[in-house]
């Protein structure tokens, strides 16, 4: 859900973290010796294993979550630091975030949904989110969710797209049809079935199913060739050519026994559909 720059500052976070977290193991340890029922232990164990940690100098150096107020301070100094004429602060981040969450639950908001609810019981965020401003994330997300899903239905409802997988087939059926005479207009057609329609991309496949227990989802990706919940397009070809390669590697092997025999058939038939309904032209087709 986050750029390769955000985990590669996150690792560095995680040392960074470690003294201050140490300092926290440490306050818990000299708490429980002083008195076992001292309500601050689980106050301190709430930020055990946070990683935007500082010690408080007021507080004898106490360790706990930087505040909201603290990271605004931090960002400032360090715009003021690098010459940026620009009032940083940290809500100036969401829209980024929201950008990244759509993109990565991918208009199922759903799991969205439990996000927040996992969220909300994180004290890091506790301390940047509250109930309002955690509405109002979740607004932007939706908006850009419904962005991406209005743009992907737009391309998908081009005449000249070639789509495969059973809703995909479905989907090149019905634009034939001219349904554009049923709304006011392409683009209120497009909001009107993104609007209308849940898609979770599982990497080989956009998903329309209501939920996310389907093995084609991971264990069993070729499934969604034929799944009538499926839209496969040109951008997942590379990813059928490639695996109709490897299972054609495999199909002359004897020590795969009938059974192995029949799977790779079966995956590679899949395969093969895919890629024929998108325009690729296979050898044996
Ligand atoms: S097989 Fe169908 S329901 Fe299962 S993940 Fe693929 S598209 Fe979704």
């Amino acid at each position: 859900m986050v750029p390769e720059a955000a985990m590669t500052a996150l690792r560095l976070m995680e040392r960074w973290a470690r003294p201050y977290q140490a300092a926290i193991e440490a306050e818990i340890a000299a708490r429980r010796a002083a008195e076992p029922f001292d309500s601050e232990i689980a106050e301190a164990q709430r930020h055990a294993h946070a990683l935007f940690l500082a010690a408080t100098p007021l507080k004898g150096n106490q360790v706990r979550t930087l505040s909201s107020q603290m990271c605004n301070l931090s960002l400032k100094a360090f715009a003021t630091k690098h010459g940026i004429a620009w009032d940083l602060a940290s809500h100036h981040f969401r829209r980024k975030f929201a950008n990244y969450a759509a993109r990565s639950q991918f208009g199922d908001l759903r799991y969205l949904r439990e996000h927040f609810k996992h969220w909300s019981m994180d004290m890091t965020l506790g301390y940047a989110l509250n109930e309002s401003q955690e509405i109002a994330l979740y607004g932007e997300i939706e908006r850009e969710t419904q962005g991406i899903k209005v743009e992907l239905f737009d391309s998908w409802l081009n005449p000249e797209e070639p789509l495969a997988g059973g809703y995909g087939r479905n989907i090149v059926a019905w634009r034939a049809t001219a349904p554009v005479t049923l709304f006011k207009s392409h683009a209120q057609m497009v909001a009107c079935l993104a609007d209308s329609t849940g898609i979770r991309s599982n990497g080989h496949a956009w998903c329309t199913a209501e939920d996310n227990h389907c093995v084609g989802n991971d264990i069993e990706p070729t499934r969604c060739a034929d799944c009538h919940h499926a839209v496969v397009g040109q951008r997942h070809a590379p990813l059928y050519r490639g695996l109709y390669d490897h299972l054609k590697e495999v199909t002359d092997r004897d020590d795969i026994g009938p059974s192995g025999q029949a799977l790779v058939q079966r995956y590679l038939q899949r395969c093969r559909r895919v890629l024929v309904a998108l325009g690729h032209h296979l050898e044996e087709a």
